[in-house]
């Protein structure tokens, strides 16, 4: 019997899994690091902090299960930005984290001129400050900078490419199709990067990474990191993982992650789908771990909320808190929380609103807001599926659900009634590190597939019960507040 090790880099947390052959968790470990907000809007990570929290989480979760894995399989936050020397990995500057706004401008111009249904035909994404290629075209404004790359010193990744180069000791530069698909560089036709839209945002093509695929071999780690070298078997951006994880490798199944944001991501097949009006098309893993495609919503904060409500004005003591708040109240009491913290993405993409409270009243309490932050996750999620059945025409008939605050069941049953759909809750929360295995797994021949690797999961079912008027009087709610939102950002 075999174990495989799963990194899972995320955006506030580092985390590693012994995933056993038989779908045990043998042991696991899981460090936060810092987050960086420079400037309103701006958001920064270390990149050596991902990494060495990373290393962390995986010496321990080997420890913890006393035995070394077979491969290693990694997920990652997408899109986030890192920049760093070849031979020294040592990196330029900070890693610009997929949350930051600072080329909202740039991307305004960029649709002046026209790019944006250019760049939407071969990326199947939109022009926003979210995906990679406007931050990398930000750092590389520096002339110093642009001047290394000239050299052919520097490398260019998102997170996935800047793990494989630290646990190679810089041997290998590559990245996943799934990685690459939010790049903004990708065209999902040619299943490589594109030279028109390196132009259009000045890159260098020597910067970027080789593309290999999700699941397969591509290298070792080196043998002073975790004991002997481990081959590196699997790769996948975090909500592809999920996907995967999830088990939804057949057309028309989807998951929503309730992470720091909330991705809801529809398998699509194995045809480069057009997606609908406010979605994103992607790259997806096909039941074999190969490139199948999905379509995507992004709300860029879910969780987060509950971490503003806790670090940021210090009301809640922990996430967690927030499940026995919200029900000790009856509802908002009149108050809405549209969280647009960084802007607004799926359905409205707008990049300059910027959170709001509304319906505050003297008989407001700190239960009521943090009960209409807990509904903001769902209305957001809501508008996802919504917009999604509406764009494809399909009706999702249960939607599997993870991440952080997925835990939370007041917010699983609140999401079934406002959706209208039975939400399903696998009994390990981990389905993204579950996703990253299984694509090591199978290309190490730890699963012969998909299907071996899901039966051991088991789920629990919030089914909807809520009133058809008082569901209907929330979205009222929640529209007005999204409304006034984006009259702010548009005023
Ligand atoms: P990421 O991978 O994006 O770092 P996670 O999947 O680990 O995120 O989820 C962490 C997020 O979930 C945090 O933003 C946290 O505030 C939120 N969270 C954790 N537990 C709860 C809970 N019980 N209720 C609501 N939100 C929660």
């Amino acid at each position: 019997m075999t174990s495989i090790l799963a990194l899972d880099q995320g955006t506030t947390s580092s985390r590693a899994l012994m995933v056993h052959q038989d779908g045990r968790v043998l042991g696991s470990a899981q460090y936060e690091f810092k987050q960086h907000f420079p400037a309103p809007g701006w958001v920064e990570h270390d990149p050596r902090d991902l990494f060495d929290t990373l290393l962390q989480a995986a010496r321990d979760a080997i420890a913890a299960a006393g035995e070394r894995p077979v491969a290693i399989g990694i997920t990652n936050q997408r899109e986030t930005t890192v920049l760093w020397d070849r031979r020294t990995l040592e990196p330029v500057g900070p890693a610009i984290v997929w949350q930051d706004r600072r080329t909202a401008a740039r991307c305004a111009e960029l649709k002046a001129l026209g790019a944006e249904p250019m760049v939407r035909r071969k990326t199947g994404l939109l022009i926003d400050p979210y995906f990679s290629a406007t931050k990398l075209e930000t750092m590389l404004r520096d002339p110093e900078i642009r001047r290394r790359a000239g050299r052919g010193e520097l490398a260019f990744g998102t997170v996935d490419a800047w793990i494989v180069a630290n646990l190679t000791g810089g041997d290998r530069h590559v990245t996943d199709p799934t990685n690459a698909s939010r790049t903004m560089l990708y065209s999902l036709e040619a299943a490589a990067f594109d030279a028109e839209l390196l132009a259009l945002f000045g890159i260098p093509p020597e910067l970027l990474p080789a593309i290999v695929p999700s699941s397969g071999i591509l290298g070792e780690s080196r043998p002073g990191l975790l004991g002997a070298p481990i081959p590196i078997a699997g790769i996948a951006g975090d909500q592809q993982a999920a996907l995967f994880g999830q088990g939804c490798v057949a057309a028309g199944m989807a998951k929503n992650t309730y992470g720091t944001g909330a991705f809801l991501l529809f398998y699509a097949g194995e045809t480069v789908p057009v997606p609908p009006a406010g979605l994103l098309a992607t790259v997806a893993c096909n039941p074999a771990g190969g490139a199948g495609y999905a379509l995507e919503g992004s709300v860029f904060i879910a969780g987060a909320v509950m971490q503003w409500l806790r670090d940021g004005i210090g009301v809640l003591g922990s996430a967690a808190e927030s499940e026995a708040l919200a029900a000790s109240v009856p509802d908002t009491g009149g108050v809405s929380f549209v969280p647009a913290f960084v802007g607004l993405g799926s359905p409205y993409w707008e990049p300059e609103a910027r959170g709001i409270v509304t319906g505050l009243s003297r008989g407001t309490t700190r239960a009521h807001l943090v009960r209409a932050a807990l509904e903001s996750i769902a209305h957001s999620s809501r508008e996802l599926l919504e917009t999604m059945e509406a764009g494809t025409g399909l009706s999702v008939p249960r939607l599997r659900v993870d991440g952080g605050a997925a835990k939370n069941d007041w917010l699983m049953q609140f999401q079934a009634d406002l959706s209208g759909v039975p939400v399903e809750r696998p009994d390990l929360a981990e389905t993204t590190a579950l996703g990253a295995a299984a694509l090591a797994g199978l290309a190490v021949g730890t699963w012969s597939g998909v299907a071996e690797f899901g039966s051991t999961r088991r789920y629990r079912t919030f089914t909807p019960r809520m009133a058809e008027s008082e569901r209907r009087l929330n979205l009222r709610a929640w529209e007005r507040a999204v409304s006034t939102a984006l009259h702010w950002a548009r005023a």
